[in-house]
Parts: C-alpha cells; structure tokens; sequence
C-alpha cells in the first residue's frame, strides 16, 4: 500500500517529489488493483522507486473521463484557450527544465546533456503547437450560385497514445501537443522502463489546473496489458504509437479489428549515411557521432550504416575510429565529460551485446569497442565494424545501440541503392560540400527526413516520419495536425 508520490533527490542534488499513481482525470489514483512495479536505473541498476500500474478497468475508467471531457466545451469553445492552456504547460516545463532533465536522465540512462535537449525541443513542440490551435482553417469552395460549399476541421476523439523509453519525455511532448491542440483528448501510456518525467509533467497540470479534468489522463503500464487494452477500447477512435515496427503492425491489426480506430505509427529504422569524398571531414565527423552514439544509439532515426566514398575510405575511417575513441566517453550520465550514458534496460543491453557477437561470427572486422564498459550499470562501448557486407544482420536490421557499420562505394548511383535497399525508411545522411549532388541524391533516396550536412537534428516545425515500413504519419510541423483532424465537408443547396 505504497504512497501516491515519493521524494526524490536526483544525483545533481534536485530534490523534488515524484508522483506515482494513474493520473485520471486531473487527479493521481491508485489502481483498481493496486498494483506496482519496480523502475530501475539503468546507470547504477539501483530501483528508484515503485508506480502503480494500470490495467484493463484503469483504461476504461481513464477513456470514460476523456469522452466526458471531449464532449465538454474543450473543443467547442474559442480554440485559442487551448492555445493558453499548451502555452502555460510550456512554460512550467521551462521552469523546472533541470529537474525533467535529471529525472530523465536518471530514469533513460542518457546522458543530462541529451536529456536537457529533450526537454528543449519539447517546450517548442508544445510551443509550436500551441500557435495553431486558432489557425485550423477550413475552407470555402465554389462549385455554382446554387449551392454553398465548406469544410470544417474536426478533432477524432479520445486519442491513445503509446510511447517507447528512449525518449520518454520528449515523446509526451510530441504527442499529447498536437492531439490536445487539434480539440481532442488523451489517454496515454508510458513506457515500463520509463514512466517517471511524464508522471512528474501530470504533477505540473494538475497543481496549474492547465487542462479541465479529463483532456489529459496518463497511465504507467506494460504494452500486452494496458497498450493493448488502449488498442482494443471501442471508446478510442485514434491510436499514436512510436515503438518497433513488430508491435507497431500488432497494433495496426487490433486497430482495425476493434473499431477501425485510425492511427499514426512511427517505427523502427536502419537509416544510411553517406560521406562523399567532397565532404567536410569535420562536419561530417560530428554528424556521424550524433548520427549513432547521441542518445546511446538508442534513436529511431539512428544513422547506423555508415557508407563512405571508396577513395577517401581508408584515410576518413582511420580519422573518425580515432576521434570517436579520444572523444565519445561513455559513463555516469551526470558527468559533464559525458557523451553517451547508459542503455536503457538490461534487456537492451543484451540485445546489443547479441548482435556485436553475431557482427563479428559473419566476418565483419571490429574496429572499435564491442564489448559491456563494466560488470555495473547497462554501458556499451562505442562500437565500430568496418568492411561489412550488405547481407549481414548487423546490417540488415535495427540494433538500437552504439553500433555502426562501414561499407564502401563507388558511385553516386551505387550508394543511392545501397542506401534504398532496406525495408525501413525512416532518414537519411548526406555529406557533402557539392550542392548538385546533395539536391540530387536527397530527392533519390526513399526516406522520411533526409539530412544534409548535419544529422538527428531537429525541429518542432519540420515534419518527422516514416517510409515504407519505418511508419504511417507525420509527427511535428504543421504536418502533424492533419493527424488529429477530420475534414467534414456541408454542401448546402441555396
Ligand atoms: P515496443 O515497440 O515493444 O514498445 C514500445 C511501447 O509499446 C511501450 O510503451 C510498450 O509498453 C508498448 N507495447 C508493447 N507491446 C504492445 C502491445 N502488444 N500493444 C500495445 N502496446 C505495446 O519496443 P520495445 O520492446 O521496448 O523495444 C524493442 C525494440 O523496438 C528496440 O530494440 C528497438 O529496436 C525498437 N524501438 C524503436 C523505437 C522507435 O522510436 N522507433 C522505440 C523503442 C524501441
């Protein structure tokens, strides 16, 4: 019978008090059930602290709230007071940035400079979507003097949303943002690994009273229990997730057996990143190691398979192997010399540590790391493989880790189908000091952000999604609205 919040001190010394019920309906409960699970540290493996978890009559209850809540004055009223209410939130977050950050930081395992970029970008998420909540327009269309034509923009609904652990609180962000700012409202999962920012978020709207009761209801839970009871609720008419791309098609599945709820998926990806022999090196070097080490590999967009021009191989390779062992440290997340922190679970440490065995049993040559930091905490040193083939795993599949692998080309014809030969679709690299050929090759390449000169750089007004099967949907931008919305066309005769 454990208490609905619990003081913390985090280890930059912020002492603060960590909410750790359901939040439902502006207030933190217990579950009907009364249960609780353990949230460990991936950088000490020391538990944290305990939440409740929710379960199937939880998510009934939570979606019961959302639909009294959408068929209040939340969507009908000016929609500039929804504009107020993200504004606010933005703000309360930007005060207690350092405390997200830490919280982050301890919870993920990433490094408290990483985490302090989270909650950065996720002030402007909110931010930006804030901006549109009074600029959804419809429109007017002629069709003759006997008919009167308009649309309207409509929100969908309670809205699901399921969230992964690699970026818990930036993933809020990016979700509940423009669901809330289109009208509608939430019920929203977290990760098992990483409930603790979005709980501490709930703190924040609920002493502000930032949303009425009922527009924003989160839920700490494991995915085959609570997000599956989202995925089936009748009462749900859209679902958000970001995970893998396995989970991500269960999911699309129950969508459309259930109530042909509609969805936004944004999955896994095994991005390229190309360094032509015209490259900036240093540019290019920077934009490698944010490419796969930033947040412990742990990113969907992650550039994890690196191609570089054959005539700059050697020399280039050599350079970077180099800098990233004088340059990536990985360790305690709160050292400020700390470029990668921890992996998030020991689970995803062992999945990483599988897949550097298996790159070195199909003959790719280590260049760098490969092996656990130490016997405490889930660290993986930054690892390089050098020489790969195209048909081996490690090239092939999504690794989640600090692990890249190397290949050569010739031509820009050859890497642009290299680069395309994947089954994901998410971004891609390009660097390059040749204009003609950064224009060229970013329209060739089959992928939902391209990046030129720069990578897994963001922005809360650029679209970020999926091809193939990286994903359904857009998150961020003006693009992800139409996410949240429905059209409704009147034709009136006159
Ligand atoms: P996952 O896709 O299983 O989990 C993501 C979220 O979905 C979590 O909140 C989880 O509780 C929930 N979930 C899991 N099963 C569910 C189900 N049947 N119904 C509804 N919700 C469910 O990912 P994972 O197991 O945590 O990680 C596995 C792999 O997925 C990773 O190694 C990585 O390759 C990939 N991944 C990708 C992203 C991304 O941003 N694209 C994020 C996390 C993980």
């Amino acid at each position: 019978n454990m208490s609905l919040e619990q003081e913390i001190t985090l280890p930059n010394g912020i002492k603060y008090v960590q909410p750790t019920g359901l939040f439902i309906n502006n207030e933190f409960v217990k579950p009907h059930q009364g249960k609780a699970f353990e949230v460990v540290s991936p950088s000490s493996e020391e538990v944290i602290t305990s939440v409740y978890e929710s379960r199937e009559d939880d998510v009934d209850e939570a979606v019961h709230y959302a639909q009294s809540a959408f068929n209040s004055d939340w969507n009908r009223a000016d929609p500039a007071q929804r504009g107020r209410a993200l504004y606010k939130l933005a703000d309360l977050i930007e005060e207690n940035a350092e405390t997200i950050a830490g919280i982050e930081s301890l919870d993920n395992g990433k490094s408290l400079g990483n985490a302090r970029g989270d909650v950065a970008l996720g002030i402007n998420v909110l931010r930006s979507a804030a901006g549109f909540t009074d600029k959804l327009f419809g429109t007017i269309i002629e069709t003759g003097n006997d008919h009167f034509n308009y649309t309207l923009r409509e929100p969908l609904g309670v809205c699901g949303q399921i969230i992964p652990w690699n970026f818990p609180f930036l993933m809020f962000m990016w979700k509940i943002a423009p669901a809330l700012a289109t009208g509608n409202t939430v019920v929203l999962k977290s990760s098992e690994t990483t409930p603790l920012s979005a709980l501490y978020a709930c703190g924040l709207v609920k002493q502000h009273k930032i949303f009425p009761p009922g527009v924003l209801n989160v839920l700490s839970g494991f995915g085959k229990i609570t997000g599956n009871a989202l995925t089936e609720h009748p009462g749900i008419s859209k679902i958000a997730f970001t995970g893998s791309t396995a989970t991500g098609k269960s999911i699309m599945k129950k969508c459309a057996e259930s109530n042909l709820k509609k969805i936004t998926l944004e999955l896994g990806g095994k991005s390229p990143h190309i360094i032509f022999n015209d490259a900036n090196v240093d540019v290019a070097v920077q934009s490698i190691v944010n490419g796969i080490f930033y947040n412990s590999g742990e990113v969907c967009s992650a550039g994890s398979r690196l191609y570089v021009q054959d005539d700059i191989y050697d020399t280039f390779v050599d350079k970077f192997v180099k800098y990233t062992e004088d340059n990536v440290k990985v360790g305690d997340p709160f050292a400020p010399s700390t470029v990668q922190g921890a992996q998030n679970s020991l689970n995803q440490l062992n999945k990483i540590l599988q897949y550097i065995k298996t790159g070195s049993q199909e003959g790719a040559k280590l260049l760098t790391g490969g092996e656990r930091l130490s016997e405490k905490g889930f660290f993986v040193k930054p690892t390089i493989f050098g020489d790969v083939t195209e048909n081996m795993r490690i090239v092939k599949e999504e690794i989640f880790g600090p692990v890249l692998t190397v290949s050569r080309f010739k031509t820009t014809e050859d890497v642009i189908k290299l680069a395309n030969d994947s089954e994901y679709g998410l971004a891609a690299g390009i660097q390059t000091t040749n204009h003609d050929r950064a224009i060229h090759v970013a329209r060739e390449l089959k992928a939902g952000t391209i990046w030129v000169n720069t990578y897994n750089d963001f922005h809360s007004m650029v679209p970020f999604g999926g091809y193939k099967q990286s994903g359904i949907g857009r998150e961020m931008g003006q693009e992800v609205l139409s996410n949240y919305t429905q059209t409704k066309a009147i034709r009136a005769g006159i």
